[in-house]
């Protein structure tokens, strides 16, 4: 197989499941999104409107705009193809969609009222097509959700908890980031960070936990060579499952899991 193009969100699954890969991007098999994917995909869509509005206009929309617009992207999302899963499938359809319903109104105000008044957006949702080259044969596709004038690349995450101290610092997605933005700009980001958009379930407590790192050079040539390994495996057709004990091979987090011939199905016997 002759690959053209690759993105880090390709990359990132390969690692984690070459089985899933081959399904997603081999067999072109698309799952239908879980509610705490569309919790995630409408509070963005949300904030992303916000800013766009903000750089055109130099002001942020009315907040009863925002909650207007997140209670129709859920909508939107709902009157598809969903998987009620995780805590959602507890509570049953009828609440779970009430309850993602308030959640993604709170986490879109949570930003509207305490990101966004910061934001100072130069670009948002940027496309950046890296050329083949000698690094890399193929073409890196990749979206840059935001840059900031003053804070550089950002990416916002929605969470029911606090993040790790180090997320920031370990994350692959923030990585790729600051190539893209190399590749685009000739030249690293202003800054590079995450903003945790937090909403614990029982409570409902809102807060932001933003979190700084930087990349070096020796970082982007890890990210290029693991990209050039990725390349090798997809070309040659080996693809790998995620071993039985991995976190994300399990019914809960890989929609692939029920019809998988890799995925042993049940817990082990205790003696
Ligand atoms: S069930 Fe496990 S092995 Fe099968 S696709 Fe999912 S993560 Fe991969």
């Amino acid at each position: 197989m002759k690959l053209t193009r690759i993105s880090p969100s390709q990359i990132g699954m390969l690692g984690k499941c070459g089985e899933q890969y081959r399904r997603r991007y081999v067999e072109g098999e698309i799952l239908a999104p879980g509610i705490a994917q569309i919790r995630g995909r409408s509070t963005h869509a949300t904030n992303e409107k916000n800013l766009i509005h903000k750089l055109e206009t130099g002001v942020l929309l009315p907040l009863d705009e925002v909650r207007q617009l997140a209670a129709e992207s859920v909508d939107a999302a709902l009157a598809g193809e969903f998987v009620l899963d995780g805590d959602y499938e507890e509570v049953g359809l009828t609440a779970a969609r009430g309850m993602v319903k308030d959640e993604v109104i709170s986490l879109s105000t949570l930003h509207a009222t305490q990101l966004a008044p910061l934001a100072e957006p130069e670009a948002i949702e940027l496309k950046v097509e890296v050329p083949p080259s000698d690094v890399l044969p193929v073409t890196l596709v990749g979206v840059i959700d935001l840059i900031d004038r003053s804070r550089g690349v950002r990416d916002t995450k929605t969470a029911q908890k606090s993040p790790n101290a180090d997320a920031a610092h370990n994350s692959d997605q923030l990585t790729t980031y600051d190539l893209l933005h190399r590749a685009h700009k000739k030249s690293p980001p202003a800054g590079l960070g995450l903003d945790h958009l937090i909403r614990t379930p029982k409570k409902g407590e809102l807060r932001v936990v933003s979190q700084e790192t930087s990349r070096t050079i020796e970082d982007l040539g890890v990210f290029v060579r693991r990209a050039n390994a990725a390349v090798r495996s997809i070309e040659s057709e080996v693809f790998l499952p995620a071993p039985q004990d991995h976190w994300a091979c399990s019914l809960k987090w890989c929609g692939f899991a029920s019809t998988c011939p890799y995925f042993r199905g049940r817990p082990r016997p205790t003696t």
